[in-house]
């Protein structure tokens, strides 16, 4: 990353006294809300070229980055009892979270048991990058159903262009060999993938590895946006060569679309898909970016600060510490609150006439540092990317979204597209032959 953050000196790591439950809860919380523990902050073994966290250690001078126990239990409790709903995710990340070592999580699930009201339900989830998992960690994911998060860019050839250890060396062997060690114990996994220069022009190679070669059933999609300045709007602002393209991303996005569609609708499940698929349904997306609004999913550092997003760990967007302020009180402050609406409340105008704002939505923030053609500030650089996409899923999502509210499945729209006659307008409305556009989904000929 190109800017160094300012460093934050207000509040060292380490216990501190444990603010109670507001009672009456703030009017303005958020009855639900995500957060994203960081209990080494940012300390990764590898040191991926695109990773924006490793520029964060800068944050906190001459910090060990690690969770105390004093805070871990803060965080658990008020966690738990801030959370309305049944159900509770308790979420990890990094950094690389498994250098805290497994019976620091091993304290933490016992916590979720001494603090779990009675028929509330707590998931666990974890990102890591895999290479330091062993059985110990797998027996734990296991015993506990954790779902992991695998950190892969594709086959070695495009997983090893960026993501690498401290040496330079290539790192997909051993993140396979922490993949089989998942898959050993019956450890349900997702993939998380990002996307970049290296493997923007490849979208079936990556998504067929995962889903043929892994038997991935989850697939996450993140594009790389790195900028060289990122201090505001500059003019001639550019990004960094390993960032995807936003043309690159868009057809990404689509090829991936088209071969899901024609055959996996309902076996592999990617959260782009899922999210325009509620947004077609009128439903609030599953995905905070494509939300007209966002400020629900907050990020908790490793001594107790609370950041308005993990893409926002940043002096500007610390909203305060959990040992001095309640998270619920955090979440409802109007430091957060407004975080969340400027979302919608800085769109510009060429966003707000955008036939495919409903499903878009700006995406992003954090992306938001480009120009309209009529010269507004705050478009989304991944803008035309996002434009192709989902103007190309128009029709098979109609589609979906009529099979579901109809009582049926999303799947249906596979049988749809089988059956479409060869040379019949393609069902998914590009005007093309069906031969010529998802022929992918026709069944195979004798
Ligand atoms: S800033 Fe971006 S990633 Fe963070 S909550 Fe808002 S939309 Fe989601
Ligand atoms: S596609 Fe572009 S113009 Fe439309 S809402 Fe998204 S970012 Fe805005």
């Amino acid at each position: 990353m190109a800017s160094t953050p300012v460093a934050i000196t207000s509040k060292p790591a380490g216990p501190g006294p444990d603010p109670a439950l507001p009672s009456p809860r703030p009017p303005t919380a958020p009855r639900s809300f995500h957060v994203l523990a960081k209990p080494s902050g940012p300390i990764c073994n590898l040191d991926c070229e695109y990773c924006f966290f490793l520029s964060k250690e800068a944050l906190y001078p001459g910090d060990r980055f690690r969770m105390s126990d004093a805070l871990l239990d803060t965080y658990i409790r008020q966690t738990l009892e801030s959370e309305t709903g049944p159900e509770v995710v308790i979420a990890w990340q990094g950094g690389e979270p498994t250098l805290m070592g497994v019976d620091f999580f091993r304290r933490a699930l016992v916590l979720v048991e001494q603090y779990r009201r009675p028929g509330q339900q707590v998931s666990h989830t974890i990102q890591t990058n895999g290479t330091l998992l062993t059985d110990a960690w797998c027996e734990l994911f296991a015993e506990h159903d954790f779902l992991v998060g695998i950190s892969l860019d594709g086959p070695a050839h495009l997983h090893d262009a960026y993501r690498v250890d401290k040496k330079g060396q290539p790192t997909f062997d051993r993140v396979i060999r922490g993949l089989d060690l998942l898959k050993a114990h019956g450890v349900a996994f997702n993939v998380l993938c990002t996307v970049n220069a290296a493997n923007q022009d490849h979208p079936l190679d990556v998504y067929r590895f995962f889903r043929d070669d892994l038997g991935a059933e989850h697939i996450q999609l993140i594009p790389i946006v790195e900028r060289q300045n990122e201090t505001g709007f500059q003019e001639g602002d550019t990004v960094t060569s390993r960032s995807v393209d936003p043309d690159a991303w868009g057809r990404f996005l689509i090829a991936v679309f088209d071969e899901w569609v024609s055959r996996d609708v309902g076996t592999v499940f990617l959260p782009h898909h899922d999210a325009a698929l509620a947004s077609w349904m009128g439903l609030p997306p599953s995905l905070c970016i494509f939300g007209e609004t966002c400020g629900n999913a907050v990020a908790l550092e490793h001594n107790g600060d609370l950041y308005s997003c993990d893409h926002f760990v940043e002096p500007a967007h610390l909203v305060g510490n959990i040992t001095e302020t309640h998270m619920v009180e955090l979440l409802a402050s109007p430091q957060q609150r407004a975080f969340g609406a400027a979302k919608r409340d800085t769109l510009p105008k060429y966003c707000l006439e955008c036939r495919v704002r409903f499903a878009c939505n700006g995406e992003c923030p954090k992306n938001r540092f480009t120009r309209t053609p009529d010269g507004e500030d705050g478009l989304n650089y991944l803008c035309p990317g996002y434009f192709a996409f989902f103007t190309h899923i128009d029709g098979l999502m109609r589609i979906m979204a009529d099979r579901v509210r109809g009582g049926g499945y999303a799947d249906e729209v596979r049988g749809i597209l089988a059956h479409a006659g060869r040379n019949e307008p393609c069902p998914c409305g590009s005007g093309r032959k069906t031969k010529h556009c998802h022929r992918e989904a026709r069944p195979v000929e004798p």
